[in-house]
């Protein structure tokens, strides 16, 4: 009677449902990611996606994604269409799930979305109050923490359980009058376990373990009606069919319960596959990367600086399996789904999110790109990040590649870019628009020579200089000209100094004067790129 007080509405029973989603082939393996759509797209999202991916598609498996939404007060509505679009921007596709924009569900284990299967998880509640696996309890927040107080006093597990559960047991005619009441209450597990009980649960990465068997009445549904991770846990990956749960070490510890809830249900279990989660280290201490305080776990902060789509996939498939790395040396232009990835040999200690290490990768890519494939990943980036500096890209594309491509022919070029938000800082003065505006104080960017001292040497310069010369016949002049204007300023010190390194001076100036900056490219091949026009220019403006 109490089931269908609790449930008026629920006709239907588990085996009703049941037969409405078709058997799966008994060969298929069935993975899933099952991200929650709070706040942003964490590493960790692609990372597993990455991982279900891999694994669901080397062997003709199926991999399939749910949008685990029941935790709405953490909930932001349009994290589920981002979740979509970055997948997709990694070439992470699954086999079924939601579809977006119009959110409607591809093949016919749907919905994918949890917050539109209330009414499934409440069959399944009801069978089990049917079965007296399960209670309402009424338990006000101030009772709970009172149970918990005491637990601690006594040395208990603080929790509600067994004796501990004030419900648990209680009277129908109780029942009904709290729910008369119009108390609040929540629908928990009355679990089979007992302090004490061992059970053995294995796991792909782990193998098998000996543990404490679950004894917690845990909470299945909350009290506004949607269940938790544990109870959606059960009657998704019941319903969807899923042979393989691989999910975050964080959730191995409740495989115990999990198990016991198939158990109870009399449904065979999943094999799970935890994996360890991505940890950082803090002040040398490793800790799992923190949504709310990390801001590499944010997915949009790597394409916010700009790292190739590649090179966060390389990077992440290093983390995977460590062999990765030597593998793309040898295959530079395969995707990431040609390497044999193994579950068993992925780490249990923690995967290290090293961000030295990603800028290595992603460098090491760029340093292989076409200069055509630069300039585009450059203009897709600037897209969105650099508005300004995209309007000028757009317009000169051929100077901006000769800028982008300085020193990338030589035998063996300088990495210079890591990521795209590199390129602004070493592209932006090539564009007389932006060198025009700059307010460029000579005496501040180099306050070893004087203003007078620049200036003979630059007037000496622009009389000589000649673009048509070798490096090398060009570096030979550039020296020369130092010590020249040294000469000039006769000074005698100066003259011998200039020779020994002077020189160095002299490329400062030249620097500064065409850049605006310290820090630039190669001199030579800028200003070979410049062309002579804007280098006088730039020196006679000065
Ligand atoms: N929504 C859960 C999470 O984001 C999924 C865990 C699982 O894959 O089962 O942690």
């Amino acid at each position: 009677m109490l089931p269908n007080i609790l449930f008026p509405k629920i006709k239907e029973t588990i085996e009703d449902i049941t037969k409405k989603y078709p058997k799966r082939p008994e060969w298929l393996v069935v993975t899933r990611i099952a991200p929650s759509p709070t706040w942003f797209v964490h590493i960790w999202n692609v990372y597993s996606a990455m991982l279900d991916d891999i694994f669901a598609h080397k062997d003709n498996w199926i991999a399939f994604l749910r949008i685990e939404d029941t935790d709405q007060k953490r909930e932001v509505e349009w994290a589920r269409f981002k979740i979509n679009e970055i997948f997709k921007t990694f070439w992470l596709v699954f086999d079924e799930g939601p579809i977006w924009p119009d959110n409607t569900d591809i093949w016919a284990y749907w919905p994918y979305t949890q917050s539109k299967r209330e009414y499934l998880y409440k069959v399944f509640a009801k069978h089990l109050l049917e079965m007296w696996f399960a209670y309402p309890c009424f338990m006000t927040e101030e009772e709970i923490n009172e149970v918990r107080q005491n637990q601690t006093i006594w040395k208990q597990v603080p929790w509600i359980y067994g004796g501990y559960s004030i419900w648990r047991n209680a009277k129908e005619e109780d029942v009904i009058k709290a729910l008369e009441e119009k108390k609040e209450f929540v629908i928990r597990f009355k679990s089979p376990g007992k302090i004490g009980d061992r059970v053995i649960i294995s796991d792909l990465v782990k193998w098998d373990v000996e543990t404490n068997d679950n004894f917690l009445d845990i909470v299945l549904i909350k009290k506004w009606g949607l269940p938790t991770y544990h109870f959606a846990h059960l009657v998704d990956d019941y319903l969807m069919q899923t042979t393989h749960v691989f999910r975050s070490d964080e959730w191995y510890a409740s495989q115990p319960l999990h198990e016991q809830l198939f158990k109870v249900f009399g449904f065979q279990a999943p094999k799970y596959v935890h994996y360890a989660p991505l940890i950082k280290l803090d002040n040398w201490n490793k800790r799992k990367l923190s949504k709310r305080k990390d801001m590499e776990a944010d997915v949009e902060y790597y394409f916010k600086l700009g790292y190739p789509i590649i090179a966060i996939i390389d990077y992440l498939a290093n983390i995977i399996n460590a062999w990765y790395e030597d593998w793309r040396k040898e295959n530079k232009t395969k995707s990431f789904k040609e390497f044999d990835f193994k579950i068993e040999k992925m780490s249990q200690a923690g995967a290290l999110v090293d961000m030295e290490k990603l800028d290595f990768v992603s460098k090491e890519y760029i340093a292989t790109l076409e200069v055509d494939e630069l300039y585009n990943l450059f203009v897709s980036w600037a897209s969105k990040y650099d508005s300004e500096l995209l309007k000028l890209v757009n317009k000169y594309p051929d100077y901006t590649k000769q800028a982008l491509n300085i020193e990338r022919e030589l035998e063996n070029p300088p990495k210079r870019f890591q990521k795209m938000s590199d390129i602004p800082a070493q592209l932006n003065f090539f564009f007389d628009e932006v060198y025009d505006k700059l307010d460029i104080n000579l005496t501040e960017l180099i306050p070893n020579l004087k203003l007078d001292e620049i200036k003979v040497f630059l007037n000496n310069y622009i009389a000589w200089f000649n673009l048509n010369q070798s490096k090398d016949e060009w570096f030979a002049e550039l020296k020369e000209i130092a010590s020249k204007s040294g000469f000039a300023l006769n000074n005698k010190e100066f003259v011998e100094w200039t020779h020994v390194w002077k020189i160095w001076d002299a490329a400062m100036i030249l620097r500064v004067v065409l850049c605006g900056q310290r820090n630039t490219p190669d001199l030579y091949e800028t200003m070979q790129v410049m062309w002579r026009e804007r280098v006088e220019k730039r020196i006679h403006n000065i």
